[in-house]
């Protein structure tokens, strides 16, 4: 194996304790939160007191002041235990980001040290029915009032939507005005005029709660602009970056995990008189996927450094976010055909991972917006078209 070089001893000291958190905490009860379609507030609040959320915000506004190598362990640890329930990934390196980079002093003081102990619970609400991967397309208005703004509109698809306190969302605050017209409000979840939707279905990833969010005049006072009144694309923009990164990061790990259970399941499972490992089919299916994914370990490793130096283009990112999630989508169809029957029954992890595996090339970017960033990137003279901006989650 090559060896991965970014991360100190102290890294692997959090490490440790990210791993047994998830071995005492979440993995004995995922299953019955699967069911439940959401993970309970209580796992939010320990994981904070152990120090597991907000890991890069600075020591000031409550978080553990690390930096994204810290949030990449917590990442890959999730990932690799098949924990897609507790969406501790968005909260801290997706929302938190946005009142770090974009809060003025009074929004961080007020909503950071919260966050980072698990008593408040966060979202990000941009898709639409109508609009996600187009998000220009989206209709939700934030109409200034005087001191207020007033939002109505309606938001789907939506992670922690159920759990949330707090909400990041994206509205229209000049309509006309296009993607200069998007702006970010922070959105108290217990405002009049707001309402969750259903608990919505999900073939996988279920222990994640997932809403449809409605906004009937909602009045938020103007202070709860996040960042500049029309900028709202523009900070969008530049969080896609690490928003690619953390899809990245999952994705190889999942990965890594998935290699790892069926390696453990073809050395057990005897048939025709021999073990299943020893067909040459099965070492020769191993041997591709561990291959594939071995190259993006290294790929996603040199990501993460450079964008620890803040050095990560944005279109290097995309193109990590495609691969990395296509070869999970594969390597879990693979891994699954090894299981055979056992594969297709939901106790085996294997099953789990399968269905979490498709959401990935769907959120925090479509493959094919990926490749329209790529494509675009390699093709100069096609750049002139309007850049895809989709949420990334
Ligand atoms: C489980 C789950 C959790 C989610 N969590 C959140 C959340 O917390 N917050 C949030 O705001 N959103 C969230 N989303 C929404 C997610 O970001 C969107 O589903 C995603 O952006 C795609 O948008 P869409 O579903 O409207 O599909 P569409 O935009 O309608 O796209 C449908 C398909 O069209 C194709 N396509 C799209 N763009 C292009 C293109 N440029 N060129 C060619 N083909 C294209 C792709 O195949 C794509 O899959 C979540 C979604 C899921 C399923």
């Amino acid at each position: 194996m090559i060896p991965r070089t970014i991360f100190s001893a102290e890294h692997e000291l959090f490490r440790d304790t990210v791993r047994r958190f998830i071995e005492a905490e979440i993995k004995p009860h995922h299953g019955k939160w699967e069911k439940a379609g959401e993970t309970p507030r209580e796992l939010w609040r320990k994981a904070g007191e152990t120090g597991l959320l907000c890991v890069a915000v600075p020591e000031e506004y409550g978080g553990m002041g690390g930096n994204f190598l810290h949030s990449a362990i917590m990442i890959e640890e999730m990932a690799r235990a098949g924990a897609t329930g507790p969406t501790f990934y968005l909260h801290s390196d997706i929302v938190a980001p946005y009142l770090v980079d974009f809060g003025t002093q009074e929004q961080k003081r007020k909503w950071l040290p919260p966050m980072a102990t698990g008593e408040v619970v966060v979202a990000v609400g941009m898709t639409e029915p109508s609009s996600g991967s187009d998000l220009q397309g989206m209709a939700t208005t934030a109409l200034r009032q005087g001191d207020e703004y007033v939002i109505n509109g309606q938001k789907v698809f939506i992670t922690n939507g159920h759990t949330a306190d707090l909400l990041v969302l994206a509205c229209k605050t000049d309509p006309k005005a296009g993607g200069k017209g998007v702006s970010l409000m922070l959105v108290e979840t217990d405002r009049p005029g707001f309402q969750r939707g259903r608990h919505l279905e999900k073939i996988g990833c279920k222990a994640q709660d997932t809403a449809e969010l409605f906004f009937a005049d909602v009045r938020v006072p103007a202070s709860n602009l996040l960042g500049q009144e029309g900028r709202g694309f523009i900070h969008l923009m530049t969080q896609l970056t690490q928003e690619r990164l953390i899809q990245t990061v999952r994705a190889v790990a999942a990965s890594e995990a998935m290699i790892g259970w069926t390696i453990d399941y073809v050395s057990e499972r005897k048939m025709f008189g021999q073990k299943l490992a020893d067909f040459q089919n099965t070492q020769f299916k191993l041997a591709e996927m561990h291959a594939e994914v071995l190259a993006q370990r290294v790929l996603a490793d040199r990501c993460i450094e450079l964008h620890l130096d803040g050095k990560l283009d944005p279109v290097d990112a995309a193109a990590a976010k495609m691969s990395t999630t296509e070869t999970q989508g594969r390597v879990a169809d693979q891994c699954l055909q090894l299981f055979g029957g056992w594969g297709y029954m939901w106790e085996y992890p294997i099953a789990r991972a399968f269905a979490d595996a498709r959401m990935t090339r769907i959120g925090g970017g479509a493959t094919e917006v990926m490749k329209q960033i790529i494509g675009r990137s390699l093709l100069p003279a096609t750049r002139k078209q309007r850049p895809p901006v989709d949420s990334g989650v």
